[in-house]
C-alpha cells in the first residue's frame, strides 16, 4: 500500500553525524576502496538478519529468492548500486540507522578523526560503516522495503543538509522487492569505480570471504559470482593462507590492521563448533567504554545468531572473531543465550583456549605477544581480580615494567630474587618516572631488590587480591611493614646510612604525633627509607593507598588516614626532638612532603608554602 502523502520530508542529521559528514567529505583519505567494503557489509549483516528471523517466520522468506549482494555500475548514469535481499528498514528505521550514530565514545572518535592523519585506520577502529560512501558520492540515494512489509521507502541524501525521506515511486518500491538498494552517485574523481576489474580488485581484497554470494551486474550480460562465499571458519586450515586470514579478520572485526594472532579450530565430542577468533594488534579507541560489547559473533549452523552473546569473558573484550555451533538449536533466542548450559561450556572452553594460545605466543613468539600485552595487557589483568580459577595463568602471562628498566614475567623476575627475598616487591602510581623517584623504593634500591612498577588504573584493583605468584607473596611498599633486614646491602659504604640514628626515636615520634594528631593513624620508624626524610604508607590490612585514592576520585569510598614512616636518620628528623619552636612546623612539613612525593596535594597548598618559605628564612637567618 502506497502512503497517500509522497511529499518528501525533510530531517536533519543528528549533530555528531553532520560532523562525521563534514570530515569525510573534506579530508582527504586515501582508501577510498574501503566504502565498498562497508556496504558489502552491511548487506551481509542485513542477510544475517533476515535469516535470523526466518527462523521464527518462514514467510519471511517464503518466496524462495537466494540471499544476495548485487553490485551494479550504471557508467551512463554514473551510479554504482549496491542491493541486498535481505531484512531492510521500515520509515523509522531508515531514520534512526541513517540518521543518527548510537555509538558509544562517538565524540571522542570524531575528536581524534580531526587530528589523525591516519583517517581510514581510525574509520576501521570505529565502523563509520554507512558514511563512508559520502568519500565518493555526493548524493546518495536508498530504497529499503523491510521484510514482511508492503511498504517500501526512499531515502535521499546530498551529505551536509540532513536527508529526504518519502514512500518510494511505484517502479523503485517494484524492484526493491524485500531489502535494501543504495545508490551512489558517484564524484567526478571517484568515477573509476564503475569498472568492473575495479570492483572485482575491492571485492577479492576486502570481501572474499563474506559467505553470501556477491554478485557484479556488468552493463551487458548476466550477474556473475565474484567472491568465494564459504564461511571462511568452516574451511579447513591446510587450506588457508595467512592472507585469508588478515582478510576474514579485517571483515568480521571491521578492522584495517593485522591481526597479530590467530585461533582457528574444531572442537569436536559432545559439543561440535568452529572457533575463528584474532587478536588485534592495535588497541581500538573504545576499549574502556564501559557500553563495549564483546566482538566475538555466534552462529548456529552458520546463521548468525548474536554479536554480543558474551562468549568470552571481559578481560578478554578485545579478541573479535566468531564461534558456531552444530549443536545449539537454531530458535535460540537472544534472552535465551544467557543462560545456556551448553553456551556456558563452550565459553569456557574457548576461554582456556585462548589463553593457552596466548601462553605460547608469549614463549614461541615473544615480539608478537608484547604487541598484544602492550596494546591489551591493562585489559587482561583485569583478570586477575576476575577470574579466580585462571588467576595463576594470567599472573604468569603479565608482563611488568620493573625497576631493572625491563618489560618482565614474574617468572624472570623470580629467577632473579636477592638472598633471603621471600616476597616479590611493588608499587602503584601514575607514572614511572614517578614512581622511580619514590622514597619508599630506597631501602630495596640499596639491595638490588627489583620492584614492579604498575601505573595502569587497573593495578590498583588487581594488587588488592591477596596474590602470590609461586608461593612468593606479592607485597605493596606503600603498605603494611617491609622488612628487608635479612637482605643484604648491594654496598657495604651504604650500611652506615641505616645504622641506627642518635636522635631519641620514642621522644621524637611523641613530638610529631601530638603535633599531626589525627590527620594520620600512627608514626613509626621507617625500613623503607635511606636518603629521603619520610613517607605515607597504608595499614597493614584494607586497602592500598593507590587505589583508595581511585575510588575516593570515583566517590566510592573514603580516604582511611595514613601511617607516617620517618627516617631516623634524616637530619630534619634527628632535629625535631630538640626544638622547641620549629617542631610543630618540622612535623607539619614532613606529612606534606610524603604527601606531595605521593602525588597528592598538602590539605592547605597556601599554608604549606608559608610554612616552607617561613623555614628557609629562620635558616638564612633572617627575622620573620
Ligand atoms: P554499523 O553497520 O556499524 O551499525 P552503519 O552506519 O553502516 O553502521 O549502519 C547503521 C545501521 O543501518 C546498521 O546497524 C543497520 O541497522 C542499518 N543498515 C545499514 N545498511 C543496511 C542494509 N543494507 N540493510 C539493512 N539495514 C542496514
Amino acid at each position: 500500500m502506497m502512503t497517500t502523502d509522497t511529499v518528501a520530508e525533510h530531517q536533519p542529521f543528528q549533530a555528531e553525524v553532520a560532523e562525521l559528514l563534514h570530515l569525510m567529505v573534506h579530508s582527504v583519505y586515501s582508501e577510498t576502496d574501503i566504502f565498498l567494503r562497508e556496504l558489502i557489509s552491511n548487506g551481509s549483516d542485513a542477510l544475517d538478519k533476515l535469516r535470523y528471523e526466518a527462523i521464527a517466520a518462514p514467510d519471511l522468506t517464503a518466496d524462495g529468492e537466494p540471499p544476495r549482494i548485487r553490485i551494479v555500475p550504471d557508467k551512463k548514469a554514473g551510479t554504482l548500486a549496491v542491493v541486498d535481499n535481505g531484512i531492510g528498514m521500515d520509515r523509522q528505521e531508515l531514520i534512526d540507522n541513517l540518521g543518527t550514530i548510537a555509538r558509544s565514545g562517538t565524540k571522542s572518535f570524531l575528536a581524534r578523526l580531526t587530528e589523525a592523519k591516519d583517517g581510514a585506520g581510525l574509520i576501521g577502529q570505529f565502523g563509520v560503516g554507512f558514511y563512508a560512501a559520502f568519500m565518493v558520492a555526493d548524493r546518495i540515494t536508498v530504497t529499503s522495503r523491510r521484510a514482511g512489509t508492503n511498504e517500501a521507502w526512499t531515502w535521499i541524501s546530498s551529505g551536509g543538509n540532513g536527508f529526504d525521506i518519502a514512500p518510494a515511486s511505484d517502479d523503485d518500491a517494484k524492484r526493491v522487492a524485500r531489502g535494501t538498494e543504495i545508490v551512489l552517485h558517484l564524484k567526478d574523481d571517484a568515477k573509476k569505480y564503475l569498472e568492473t576489474y575495479e570492483i572485482e580488485r575491492i571485492v577479492g581484497a576486502y570481501s572474499d570471504n563474506i559467505q553470501f554470494p556477491i554478485e557484479l551486474k556488468p552493463e551487458e550480460g548476466e550477474p556473475r559470482q565474484v567472491n568465494s562465499a564459504s564461511a571462511l571458519w568452516q574451511r579447513s586450515k591446510s587450506e588457508l593462507k595467512p592472507e585469508d586470514y588478515t582478510q576474514a579478520y579485517r571483515s568480521i572485526a571491521g578492522a584495517y590492521d593485522e591481526p597479530a594472532m590467530v585461533l582457528h579450530y574444531r572442537a569436536e565430542g559432545r559439543q561440535s563448533y568452529a572457533v575463528l577468533l584474532f587478536a588485534p594488534s592495535t588497541k581500538p579507541f573504545d576499549l574502556f567504554e564501559p557500553t563495549r560489547k564483546g566482538h566475538v559473533k555466534l552462529y548456529v549452523r552458520r546463521v548468525f545468531i548474536a554479536d554480543d552473546a558474551d562468549l568470552l569473558p571481559g578481560y578478554l573484550r578485545f579478541i573479535r572473531g566468531v564461534i558456531d555451533s552444530e549443536d545449539l538449536p537454531l530458535n535460540i533466542s537472544r534472552e535465551m543465550l544467557q543462560n545456556n548450559p551448553q553456551l556456558a561450556q563452550i565459553r569456557k572452553a574457548v576461554t582456556g583456549r585462548v589463553i593457552g594460545e596466548l601462553e605460547s605466543l608469549a614463549e614461541k613468539e615473544p615480539e608478537t605477544f608484547t604487541k598484544i600485552w602492550d596494546a591489551f595487557g591493562s585489559v587482561i589483568k583485569e583478570g586477575i581480580w576476575e577470574d579466580f580459577e585462571r588467576r595463576e595463568k594470567l599472573l604468569a602471562l603479565s608482563r611488568f615494567t620493573t625497576t631493572s628498566g625491563e618489560k618482565r614475567a614474574l617468572k624472570q623476575y623470580a629467577e632473579a630474587l636477592k638472598p633471603n627475598q621471600t616476597e616479590i616487591y611493588y608499587l602503584v602510581g601514575d607514572s614511572i618516572e614517578r614512581l622511580k623517584s619514590n622514597p619508599k623504593l630506597e631501602s630495596a634500591t640499596a639491595r638490588g631488590i627489583e620492584v614492579l612498577l604498575l601505573t595502569d588504573p587497573v593495578d590498583a584493583f588487581w594488587t588488592s587480591a591477596p596474590l602470590d605468584f609461586g608461593g612468593k607473596p606479592l607485597k605493596s611498599l606503600s603498605q603494611g611493614d617491609v622488612d628487608f633486614g635479612l637482605i643484604p646491602l648491594l654496598d657495604d659504604g651504604a650500611a652506615d646510612k641505616e645504622k641506627p640514628a642518635a636522635a631519641d626515636e620514642a621522644a621524637t615520634i611523641a613530638v610529631i604525633k601530638d603535633v599531626l594528631g589525627d590527620r594520620i593513624s600512627d608514626v613509626r620508624a621507617s625500613q623503607r627509607l635511606t636518603t629521603s626524610a619520610s613517607c605515607l604508607v597504608a595499614g597493614g590490612t584494607g586497602q592500598d593507598r593507590a587505589l583508595e585514592r581511585l575510588l575516593a576520585q570515583q566517590n566510592r569510598g573514603a580516604v582511611t588516614k595514613p601511617i607516617l614512616e620517618i627516617n631516623m636518620r634524616h637530619p630534619l628528623v634527628a632535629a625535631i626532638a630538640g626544638q622547641q619552636d620549629a617542631a610543630r612546623d618540622l612535623s607539619l612539613l614532613l606529612l606534606e612532603q610524603a604527601q606531595i612525593l605521593d602525588g597528592e596535594l598538602p590539605e592547605d597548598p597556601a599554608a604549606f608554602a608559608s610554612r616552607l618559605n617561613e623555614l628557609v628564612l629562620r635558616g638564612l637567618g633572617k627575622a620573620v
